[in-house]
């Protein structure tokens, strides 16, 4: 116990003890309020985060004022644990699926699909007609196969599980073969080169980081190998490069008895050719290419929630279906419901309209400028003191695809008194009830209209104006 002997004994003296805190007027209304809620261990560690503050600090105060500062950290605690954690918030940053706010947000249909699965029963394994025990994703797979036209499909959990159990399920007693040039870090510690050490007997690179040729597939292929191309979700090399077409791999394959995979990671069923953004080819091209299995996310450019999708050949879907591991992997009912409204909307309805993603990555930029003119009009309004205005902006998709893209779209633009108070502002917006994220660009703050929906614009006003108020 080394801080033991490291501070002066009398901070130990000065602390308060568990039995005074829980005697605190202030806890004592606390605990009236929450009489079930396990106290002493939440007492306990606030009295050890104070006495490792003070540690090093000579005038620690005495055991009054200990106290105070005990009581406000189990306050912090307290409201950490009732509002802390998962929340809605408003995206000020552009960044259509954002890793980090939760990537896609879903449309009505879906959520109500979901949100029924939910609070119900549902038939999630039961056929109607029989009364039998089903499957729970049936159906699921048979729309991907209509708006893919993969022969078959299967859904897991999310798409790092999709490409383990594909390289779990098909690498004995083959081997992977992956370019060197797409070993991709996704973030969020997801490596791909360590899942695929982790699920297959054996990994082989080929290439180099910049070039890759079939040859260099082509060379190593055996029969039952895998040769996998992965999507460079996140980045770009540019100047003395190649890479191999997944046509070319899907030949090699072929020639000799190896499995072709293309792990597509974002992977859109929307065609975005028209649009400001888009080399990236739809998945029903990929799928096309006659590649045997093709893996992707659910809540990416897909635009509905956490799962990943695997497309391909029966023969090759049917093994997958066959490993035991399968289980640990299952999606969820609620992604269920949720993923069979998004991909019925892909088929049978207005995906540019019914799939928020979707719809934000269409948005007209004179619409999206009309709307940044409007709050930054009612903001000035409010905040007469601040410079505010409406300016040209850019989106980005986020989340992996189409990476480098940029949308032209429109913000409200808040000039601070320096950059520190840009960032400090940034803070206070990210500290509200209702967090608002926003860019700070040097004395700057941008709030990205892309991402805010239409229905959040007089929020946005009011979350603005009253930290810009309490700050001014
Ligand atoms: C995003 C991504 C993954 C991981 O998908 P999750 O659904 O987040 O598990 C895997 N591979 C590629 C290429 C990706 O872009």
């Amino acid at each position: 116990m080394n801080w033991l002997m490291a501070q002066p004994p009398d901070v130990l003296r000065a602390l308060p003890s568990v039995d005074e805190m829980l005697a605190h007027p202030q806890l004592a209304a606390w605990r009236a309020e929450h009489p079930s809620f396990p106290w002493t261990g939440l007492v306990r560690a606030a009295i050890d985060t104070v006495r490792t503050e003070v540690r090093t600090q000579p005038g620690h105060g005495d055991r009054a004022s200990l106290t105070e500062r005990a009581v406000a950290q189990v306050r912090a605690s307290l409201d950490r644990l009732q509002t802390g954690g998962l929340r809605p918030v408003l995206n000020g940053t552009g960044v259509v699926l954002h890793t980090n706010l939760g990537r896609a947000p879903l449309g009505d249909a879906a959520a109500s699909a979901a949100h029924a699965a939910l609070v119900g029963y549902s038939s999630l394994e039961v056929d109607l007609e029989t009364g039998e025990r089903s499957r729970r994703s049936d159906v699921l797979e048979e729309l991907l196969c209509r708006a893919t036209g993969a022969e078959a499909a299967m859904v897991v959990n999310n798409n790092a599980a999709a490409v383990y159990l594909a390289v779990n399920t098909l690498s004995p007693p083959g081997r992977v073969i992956v370019s060197r040039g797409e070993l991709v870090e996704i973030g969020g510690s997801f490596r791909l080169p360590e899942i695929l050490r982790h699920a297959a007997d054996a990994v082989v690179e080929v290439g180099t980081t910049n070039r890759t040729y079939a040859a260099d597939y082509e060379r190593e292929a055996r029969a039952g190998d895998i040769l996998l191309k992965v999507h460079k979700s996140n980045y770009e090399i540019e100047g003395f490069a190649h890479e191999a077409t997944i046509a070319e791999l899907v030949a090699v394959a072929r020639a000799k008895s190896a499995i072709s995979a293309f792990d597509l990671g974002s992977g859109a069923l929307f065609d975005f050719a028209g649009h400001a953004l888009g080399h990236d080819p739809v998945a029903a091209a990929v799928v096309a290419s006659g590649v045997d299995l093709v893996t992707m996310s659910g809540d990416k450019l897909l635009g509905g929630v956490q799962a990943g999708l695997i497309l391909g050949t029966k023969n090759v879907v049917d093994r997958l279906k066959q490993n035991p591991l399968r289980r640990a992997v299952r999606i969820d009912k609620v992604a269920v419901a949720a993923l069979q409204a998004v991909l019925r909307a892909y088929l049978f309805g207005a995906p540019e309209y019914e799939i928020p993603a979707i719809a934000m990555l269409c948005a007209d930029p004179v619409r999206l400028r009309d709307r940044a003119q409007y709050v930054a009009e009612r903001l000035a309004q409010r905040v007469p003191s601040r410079a505010v205005r409406d300016a040209e902006d850019e989106a980005a998709v986020g989340g992996g695809s189409l990476s480098g893209a940029a949308l032209p779209s429109a913000a409200v633009a808040i000039t601070c008194r320096d950059a520190r108070e840009a960032v400090q502002l940034a803070r206070a917006l990210r500290l509200r009830a209702v967090p608002v994220f926003v860019r700070v660009r040097g004395d700057e703050i941008r709030v990205n209209m892309t991402t805010i929906f239409p229905s959040q614009d007089d929020d946005l006003v009011a979350a603005l104006a009253e930290v810009l108020t309490t700050r001014a």
